[in-house]
């Protein structure tokens, strides 16, 4: 029914979401803004000042359940806040809180089912309204992915008056994509926009638990480096793969280099479908930092080789990690929050104001740009 309501009133149709952060919405009091990046093991915590800078960060342990990721929700907003001390309780209280999760996510709603590693099944948690009755603030929900891709626009430098246009790639357990374009948050028709693990690479390679065969995860996600490299000993399979590759192994820079091929690839099917500007390498196997950043620039140029198509669209130059100082999603998330849904914080949000009628025009970054590789 919804389509149908949206295609007879175009007016209801909600505007999207600007990704960049000009600041507190006219008409909405300035405050704090939290943002969380619920994970499976950890929750990410960022409170971000009126002007956009982070004043603190804090981290806490993930509980799984709809009480225990609640509970967890909370437990961080008061410790971020605490931690700011003095520099937060002047800025006056929590305005607005923006949360990023994985799972399926419906923004309108504010609700998430089907996280499995937050320990949340088929039932629809009201995560954005359980949050907002125990915080007194504007709740927003978000795919944690989003909220990376947002937080990766906030912290990027203005590029010459144009929006900010990226694709945040999470090397993670899994492999997909976060997408800003033209500065706005491009989450599809189904919420699939980015969901690029699953493009398959190989339709004779061994199965995907999508059903697929051969899909593109099972080469470049963080998983893929552990089957490629297995470590015995408990070390990161990523970490022990690079430093055997530098110290000279052959058979490790020979998986190095087949897996940032696979990197590459994805970086590949992202430009090629969207164009993005610039892709951010986040996720746990950016953690790596310069060596990963090196090895996908160099595939790409290798792959560009033979291709003068590909060399023309510059890929390498636009590869870059996720500043490693901030927690970008969370960062992301509390951004999203103090926007609001569509302009207006969702849940019982005695601080911030009704939507306004109309969003402002997405306007670029004017943030220095803090730690960019
Ligand atoms: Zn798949």
């Amino acid at each position: 029914m919804r389509e149908l309501v949206d295609a007879a009133a175009p007016a209801a149709v909600p505007a999207p979401l600007a990704a960049d952060d000009p600041g507190p919405v006219p008409g909405r009091p300035a405050g704090l803004a939290v943002g969380l990046d619920i994970g499976g093991t950890k929750t990410l915590a960022a409170l971000l000042s009126p002007a956009g800078d982070v004043l603190a960060q804090a981290r806490v342990p993930s509980t799984p359940g709809a009480d225990g990721v609640v509970a967890g929700a909370v437990r961080a907003v008061r410790d971020v806040v605490a931690r700011a001390g003095d520099a937060a309780a002047a800025l006056g209280p929590v305005a607005s809180v923006g949360v990023g999760v994985p799972g399926i996510v419906d923004p309108d709603a504010g609700s998430v089912r089907h996280a499995v590693n937050l320990g949340l099944g088929e039932e629809p948690v009201a995560l954005a309204e359980r949050l907002a009755d125990a915080l007194g603030a504007g709740v927003v929900v978000e795919n944690d992915l989003t909220v990376a891709a947002v937080g990766a626009a906030h912290l990027t430098p203005a590029a010459g008056g144009r929006p900010v246009d990226l694709a945040y790639l999470a090397l993670g357990t899994g492999l997909a994509a976060g997408l800003v374009l033209d500065g706005r948050v491009r989450r599809g028709a189904a919420g699939a926009a980015g969901e690029i693990g699953h493009v398959p690479v190989d339709p004779q390679g061994p199965y995907c638990p999508c059903g697929q065969r051969g899909c593109l995860e099972l080469y470049a996600s963080g998983s893929a480096v552990a089957a490629l490299w297995p470590t015995p000993d408990g070390r990161p399979a990523p970490v022990a793969l690079f430093a055997a590759a530098a110290a000279g192994d052959p058979d490790a820079a020979a998986a190095r280099g087949r897996y940032a091929a696979a990197v590459a690839a994805a970086v590949r099917v992202l430009v090629l479908s969207v164009d993005v500007r610039h892709v951010v390498l986040g996720g746990g196997v950016a953690q790596l930092g310069r060596p990963l950043l090196d090895a996908v620039r160099r595939a790409l140029d290798e792959q560009a080789a033979t291709s003068p198509f590909l060399r023309s669209l510059g890929l390498a130059e636009r590869v870059r990690l996720a500043p490693d100082h901030v927690p970008v999603a969370a960062v992301g998330a509390a951004v999203l929050g103090r926007r609001g849904r569509d302009g207006g914080a969702r849940g019982a949000a005695p601080a911030v104001a009704p939507a306004p009628a109309h969003l402002p025009e997405p306007v670029d970054l004017q943030e220095e740009s803090p730690g960019w590789k």
